[in-house]
């Protein structure tokens, strides 16, 4: 945390020098101590560190200056530093005027020349207002600063890839506060231009993607090596699980992931059913323990997203969305799958303005005490629903079928019976999403007929499907582009012609030899996070049988 600033003002050098040592001497353990040359050029430095949120403790000014003089200077330091301790330094003809700007410049003591010895005549008196300042004094919040909107898609794609990397921030609604608006306004900025992140630093980046963001708070975007063992495309359960046995067992190992590690399951709240965690665990949290413990055998991970996979005789190189490419021997593909869209007119104009994909998180504390929707019937659409049952009045869950039974876990299915503020509209499906800026209200179809009810936030949970669409053809998949693994490539007995090997697939290997597939992408996968960590960590056993065979 940066130490507070004393600032001390004088057009004489030789005096300045002097108030410049003997302060540092009592205090420059605790505060930094700042130098100006006349009312004017301290004017300057103080609006410099207002705009960086340096926490200036006292001004000390002589009185007599060219230009701008003590009195006047300091009762304008007060309009930018309100709060800072303001000191006079006098020669003893200017003690009246002195005791005047008391009252009508709100100075907080004044200081005759000289203040030998300083013991005696500086530091009683500075001691005595900086413990005051002190007592009052609030640390200013050190993190990034997001200034969003909160029905903005690109502001809700920001905070969310915050969060789910631990960066801490705070979040400014520009609607909430003209300080707010100021802070953008003293840019040059408008909210147009949001969301605008600001840096401890002073710096900031105006609606910024993942990659420059990602570089800015210290996520590594390059690789370091040129060449790897294995390279995991996806670091949700499988592919963290990979990156741990992958490095553990001596495999140089590059993790590739755009959000963050996790995948699914640290976008959900809470994973009742995960081995070895009697009370649950949170999805991000796992993220992060995995995240750790991979690092910690040597594993590398790049915030990036795989746009390609080029296939060059043993080599296997993944294109990155920056243009980079990393090449290995090996490739593991546990990219999961993307939430499926929900198909009815204002879904795609009101995505992020208040229709929201997986648990989004993120969100929950803005629904405090508002009423929330959530779309579907299986385990997902139930814990999100209990999650935002402990912030929101009331949570509707919209569901198609005539209850939860036949799609959700029973455990889930008690819990939500047991909590109050959860309401089931059974067969009920949504038909439009009302709203031009943000979501306002749902038409609704149930039993009774079609309605219309006002509406801030609908959360979506309606199936999934793979991203596969970037991999090269020859990788085999199903019709809904599961990738094909294993046994799964041969049809009618008969492997595809474009295995070539002499030897059989490997249980998860794709039919491009060298490249596997774990986790949800998988054709025919279990969808729990168990067996995505489970594929994942034998995965790598297949990947060392294959890599023996060069
Ligand atoms: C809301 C919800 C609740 C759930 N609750 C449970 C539960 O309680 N218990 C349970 O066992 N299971 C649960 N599941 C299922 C579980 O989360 C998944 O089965 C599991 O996460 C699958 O892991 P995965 O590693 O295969 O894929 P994912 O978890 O989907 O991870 C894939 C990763 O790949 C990344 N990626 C995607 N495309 C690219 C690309 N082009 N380049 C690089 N990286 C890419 C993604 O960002 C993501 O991080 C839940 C799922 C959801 C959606």
């Amino acid at each position: 945390m940066a130490r507070p600033i004393l600032l001390a003002v004088d057009d004489d050098t030789s005096v300045l020098e002097a108030v410049v040592q003997d302060l540092r001497r009592q205090y420059g353990a605790t505060y930094r101590v700042m130098r100006a040359a006349s009312g004017q050029a301290a004017l300057d430095t103080l609006d410099q560190l207002k705009a960086r949120q340096e926490p200036v403790a006292l001004i000390l000014s002589d009185q007599r200056m060219p230009g701008i003089a003590g009195v006047e200077f300091l009762e304008r330091a007060r309009t930018i530093y309100p709060d800072a301790k303001r000191v006079l330094l006098t020669a003893y003809a200017d003690t009246e005027a002195a005791i005047r700007a008391i009252n009508t410049a709100r100075i907080h003591y004044y200081l005759n020349k000289p203040w030998d010895p300083p013991e005696e005549k500086l530091y009683p008196v500075l001691t005595d207002l900086l413990d005051d300042w002190n007592a009052g004094y609030q640390p200013p919040f050190e993190g990034l600063r997001v200034i969003g909107h909160r029905w903005s898609l690109n502001d809700h794609k920001v905070r969310s890839f915050l969060s789910r990397n631990q960066v801490p921030y705070r979040w400014l609604d520009v609607a909430a506060s003209p300080d707010t608006l100021k802070l953008l306004t003293d840019r040059q900025l408008n909210p147009d231009q949001l969301p605008v992140v600001l840096f401890a630093d002073g710096t900031w980046l105006v609606d910024p993607d993942v990659e420059s963001l990602a570089g800015r708070v210290g996520l590594s975007t390059q690789a370091t090596q040129e060449f790897y063992d294995l390279v995991v495309v996806g670091a949700g359960p499988a592919g963290l699980a990979a990156a741990v046995y992958g490095a553990s067992e001596g495999l140089r190992t590059l993790v590739i992931e755009p959000e963050a590690p996790g995948g699914q399951a640290g976008s959900t709240s809470r994973i009742e059913n995960y081995l070895g965690f009697p009370s649950g665990i949170t999805g991000a949290d796992l993220g992060r323990r995995a995240h750790a413990q991979a690092s910690r055998f040597g594993s590398e991970f790049l915030t990036q997203r795989a746009t390609g996979l080029r296939i060059d005789g043993q080599y296997r190189f993944v294109q990155l969305a920056d243009g980079q490419e990393v090449s290995s021997h090996a490739v593991l593909l546990s990219t999961g799958v993307h939430y499926r869209k929900l198909d009815i007119p204002g879904a795609d104009r009101l995505t992020g303005r208040g229709i929201y994909y997986g648990a989004a998180l993120v969100e929950a504390a803005a629904c405090k005490d508002e009423e929330v929707f959530v779309v579907g019937g299986a385990n997902s659409a139930g814990q999100a629903a209990l999650h935002f049952a402990r912030f929101a009045c009331k949570v509707t869950m919209l569901v198609r079928g005539p209850g939860l039974a036949a799609t959700m876990s029973k455990y889930l299915i008690d819990e939500i019976e047991r909590t109050s503020n959860i309401v089931l509209e059974a067969k009920t499906q949504v038909l439009e999403a009302i709203g031009e800026e943000r979501l306002e209200g749902l038409k609704l179809l149930g039993p009774q007929g079609a309605t219309t009810v006002p509406a801030s936030s609908l959360f979506v949970f309606i199936g999934a499907a793979p991203g596969t669409d970037w991999l090269p053809k020859s990788l085999l998949r199903d019709d809904q582009g599961f990738l094909l693994a294993g046994p799964q490539l041969r049809t009618d007995g008969k492997l595809p012609e474009i295995w070539k090997e002499p030897r059989e697939p490997f249980l998860l290997e794709s039919s491009v030899p060298g490249v596997f597939v774990a986790g949800d992408i998988r054709h025919g996968s279990v969808k729990r996070v168990a067996s995505a960590v489970g594929e994942g960590s034998i995965a790598v056993q297949f990947v060392h049988q294959y890599l023996a065979g060069f």
